[in-house]
């Protein structure tokens, strides 16, 4: 039972919203930071990051640190200057790492149960799969991909949380530009204002993903937009998310606007961009 009042850390700690990765990736920290579990990986893009133009669009990192004998990244909480936030995590990109793509040679040994599959598509899994009750992780994420958004968009929701408390996280199937923008319509409760401060700062993005070496230099899997507004119309969109962001060898660049191909290791995210504002668009004309 938590009596009132609130401390700032108890407050802080009943508004915090996770829509994705594993509950106990995150501890809540000093006010207004979080700690995510340590990856060297993103640790690095975060170091570069310090010296690009996507500083401006990704949450403030403060170190790596240690908390009861687990290592962590030290970041910024993007809620903590929202009262009651509502919150979308939007993947981006068109390969999030199944089949021939990035990571499967590792990734084939790990198995996800078949039931996952049944539970969205009872004629997902093959026979063979029935049989073995399993599915390798790249044929699961590259099902994910076809079931969702993520191969005719290039982008894909992955949760949203309301601020009337509601969450929900089942949007495997939400595949139609259609039945994105009534998502999206939704979440912004028919708001303007909020459409409109989304759309410029998405447009922001984009122009600093254009310039920016960090992103022409890395491979961006996996990452998310994450969108937040409440009821004080403040609306932000940042980029989170680096776990499985990957430098490509020195002298080599993506454009991240053209189809992934065997060995291109292009990750559609331009593409993706430019579907999900021409998809929030489509919500302020509706
Ligand atoms: P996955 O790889 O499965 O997406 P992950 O463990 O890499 O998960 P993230 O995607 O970085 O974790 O974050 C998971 C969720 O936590 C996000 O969807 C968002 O709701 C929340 N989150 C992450 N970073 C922040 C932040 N800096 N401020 C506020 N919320 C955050
Ligand atoms: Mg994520
Ligand atoms: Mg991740």
């Amino acid at each position: 039972v938590v009596h009132w009042p609130f401390s700032a850390t108890q407050r802080r700690k009943l508004n915090w919203v996770q829509l994705a990765g594993h509950k106990g990736n995150f501890k809540a920290a000093d006010e207004g930071n979080i700690l995510k579990k340590f990856s060297e990986n993103e640790k690095q893009c975060f170091e570069k990051l310090r010296y690009d133009v996507l500083l401006p669009f990704v949450p403030s990192f403060h170190g790596a640190v240690e908390k009861d004998g687990e290592s962590f990244l030290h970041m910024t909480d993007l809620l903590s200057n929202f009262d009651l936030p509502n919150v979308m995590d939007c993947k981006m990109g068109d390969v999030l790492g199944g089949g021939a793509g990035p990571g499967a040679g590792a990734a084939q040994a790990e198995r996800r149960p078949v039931q996952e599959m049944v539970e969205v598509d009872s004629e997902g899994p093959t026979p063979q799969e029935h049989s073995q009750r399993g599915v390798t992780k790249p044929r699961y994420m590259q099902w994910r991909e076809s079931m969702s958004s993520t191969n005719t968009l290039g982008f894909r929701i992955e949760g949203i949380k309301k601020s009337d408390g509601t969450c929900r996280t089942d949007f495997k199937k939400t595949r139609s530009k259609q039945d994105v923008v009534q998502v999206f319509k939704d979440f912004v409760g028919g708001n303007p204002d909020i459409l409109k401060s989304y759309l410029s700062r998405l447009k922001e993005i984009q122009q600093a993903l254009k310039t920016s070496e960090f992103f022409k230099q890395h491979e961006v899997i996996g990452s998310s937009l994450l969108f937040i507004h409440d009821h004080t119309s403040n609306a932000q969109v940042w980029i989170i998310d680096f776990g499985k962001t990957t430098a490509l060898p020195e002298g080599q660049t993506l454009n991240h606007d053209i189809p992934w191909q065997e060995g291109n290791r292009e990750d559609g995210y331009l593409w993706g961009l430019q579907n999900l504002l021409d998809t929030l668009k489509s919500v302020s004309n509706e």
